[in-house]
């Protein structure tokens, strides 16, 4: 007999403004569009921050344009949950390294969004069991922990303090949205059509997967359930809390 996994704690929502910073157009939707929707009906500020255009993410459409049709579909797909901004940063997709490229890159997004929250997604090994978690997706989680700090010291990537920019301190928390090691999770039993609705704007990617009779609604109702069960509700999403602060 397996245990259940521990009940998630909620997530700490006394906050205004969210950057969500994820590799590839389409991370977010797979799991965290519904909270987002969530938050954005709360009156809160998300932006969202493509490492990456997803250029290679289509076997079958070349990079130029699958990068065009994708940068498409995932401002389309955030406005689906109440975000208006999406910010392409450009990196190439698929052989993204953790260095000093990427800190400095996503440490100048925090500078200039100044949240209080910072979003990303699962950065361990595997989605636990014995699935392999994707390259970029474990670079860019790691390297968004450090921009978090990087963005706060004006000493380190001093060259981007131009023009009014200013160091950025603030970020309480990270949060890694489908973490195995999730403690945390967010009631999204009200707007998990939204997330839904997300995910669907992908549809030229999710039409390039070849998956045969993919149902982004079932698809999506898998993890919110277990999520849900977890907090005692019927959907939820969950994430792992990174506290950002001295002495935490
Ligand atoms: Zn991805």
């Amino acid at each position: 007999m397996s245990t259940p996994p521990p009940p998630l704690e909620p997530l700490d929502e006394s906050w205004d403004r969210a950057l969500c910073v994820v590799a590839h157009p389409d991370d977010l939707e797979f799991g965290s569009a519904a909270a987002v929707a969530r938050w954005t009906g709360q009156g809160k500020t998300v932006a969202y921050c493509m490492v990456t255009s997803g250029e290679a993410g289509i076997d079958g459409m070349a990079p130029a344009e699958s990068r065009r049709v994708r940068e498409a579909e995932q401002v389309a797909s955030a406005a689906v949950v109440g975000v208006p901004e999406v910010t392409f940063l450009g990196l190439p997709d698929g052989v993204l390294e953790y260095g000093l490229t990427l800190r400095a890159a996503i440490a100048h997004e925090v500078r200039r969004f100044r949240p209080d929250i910072v979003v990303t997604g699962n950065f361990r090994e595997t989605w636990g069991g014995r699935s392999l978690n994707q390259a970029d997706h474990v670079a860019v989680g790691r390297a968004v922990v450090d921009a978090v700090r990087d963005a706060g010291n004006r000493w380190i990537f001093a060259d981007q303090l131009v023009d009014g920019l200013e160091p950025w301190g603030g970020v309480r928390e990270v949060w890694a949205a489908g973490s195995p090691e999730s403690t945390h999770g967010v009631d999204t039993t009200a707007t998990f059509d939204a997330g839904v609705a997300s995910l669907e704007a992908h549809r030229a990617y999710i039409d390039g997967l070849g998956w045969e009779h993919f149902d982004p609604r079932e698809f999506l109702e898998g993890f919110a359930r277990a999520a849900g069960q977890r907090m005692a509700v019927p959907f939820a999403a969950s994430f792992e809390v990174f506290p950002m602060g001295f002495g935490d």
